[in-house]
């Protein structure tokens, strides 16, 4: 009988970083690493960062690392580890084999899934959502990404787009959305339309969600609409996740949360405005919730 395996290798693969780490079996991260994706440069290039990050972290040698678990932007079919559906944040990365080519390349058996999916795993693993088994999760970053966990089970859905808040309509007839419909929660909620509604405000383009923050944390009125604003249409979007799921909790996560002490409190009051039951709380694990969630699936694999 072989050895338990203790150390597996989680990675994230978003249009901005590939972020990788050494998971142990308690969920702690035991070595990490974090490269820019340069996703312009085509799917060929974005494999081999991930190469570069899984080997930046072989100081601890491949030979007891069990798996791969790998979470990236985008659809997955995680039968087959091939990328169904990505959009242009990922330039070419539609149709890649994400598992066949981690055992051509890495020689290393490899699980692959969307990373929200990965984040809530994550989450429910080591971070906000532990003890719970009816979980919704929102990443609120470029775009919005959603996942959805039954009984503590996935709920990938039949295309593996289960949880795709991000593409549900807030708004008939609303702004146009990159995947063709009109009216999307992603063009009003995302960290990038936080930043498009502050600028029309206030005629200043802000280069993050944190400039924003700072100036309604000292008071600035237009800064402070901007949020109020943002977190109003969040509200709404999250009093119909608990209507027609009603889950134990939704936890929401990404850039926008990870600097949220000063739009938390809008966003509560709102919630409440609505009359929204469902315990609703910030993500715990940062950046980190895709990598942890990653290695999650890759001990799944190694102990089925
Ligand atoms: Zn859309």
């Amino acid at each position: 009988m072989a050895d338990a395996v203790n150390r597996v290798i989680g990675i994230d693969i978003g249009g901005t970083s590939v972020k990788a780490a050494v998971v142990a079996r308690d969920g702690a991260v035991l070595d990490e690493i974090r490269l820019d994706t340069d996703a312009s440069r085509g799917r060929d290039w974005v494999l081999s960062r991930v190469s570069e990050a899984v080997e930046g972290l072989s100081t601890i040698g491949n030979n007891d690392i069990g798996a791969l678990g790998i979470a990236t932007a985008g659809r997955v079919n995680v039968e087959s580890g091939e990328v169904v559906y990505a959009t242009d944040n990922l330039p070419g990365w539609q149709g890649t084999h994400l598992v066949t080519w981690a055992r051509e390349n890495l020689a290393l058996r490899a699980v692959a899934d969307n990373d929200a999916n990965a984040a809530l795993l994550g989450e429910a693993w080591q971070g906000a959502g532990r003890g719970k088994r009816r979980l919704i999760m929102l990443t609120l970053g470029t775009g919005v990404g959603g996942a959805y966990m039954e009984d503590g089970l996935l709920c990938r859905g039949a295309h593996w787009s289960g949880g795709d808040w991000g593409h549900s309509i807030l708004f008939p007839r609303g702004l146009p959305c990159n995947c063709g419909k009109k009216g999307c929660a992603e063009q009003y909620v995302s960290g990038s339309a936080l930043l498009r509604r502050a600028r029309e405000y206030t005629g200043i383009q802000y280069r993050s969600g944190v400039e924003i923050m700072k100036e309604a944390a000292h008071s600035h009125p237009k800064a402070l609409q901007v949020l109020d604003d943002y977190t109003a249409d969040l509200a709404v979007l999250l009093v119909n996740i608990s209507v027609t799921l009603d889950p134990e909790a939704i936890i929401v996560g990404g850039g926008v949360a990870d600097a949220g002490e000063v739009w938390w409190p809008l966003l509560e009051k709102h919630l409440q405005q609505l009359g929204v039951q469902t315990e609703v709380s910030r993500a715990l694990l940062g950046n980190r919730a895709g990598i942890i969630g990653a290695g999650r699936l890759a001990f799944e694999l190694v102990d089925s």
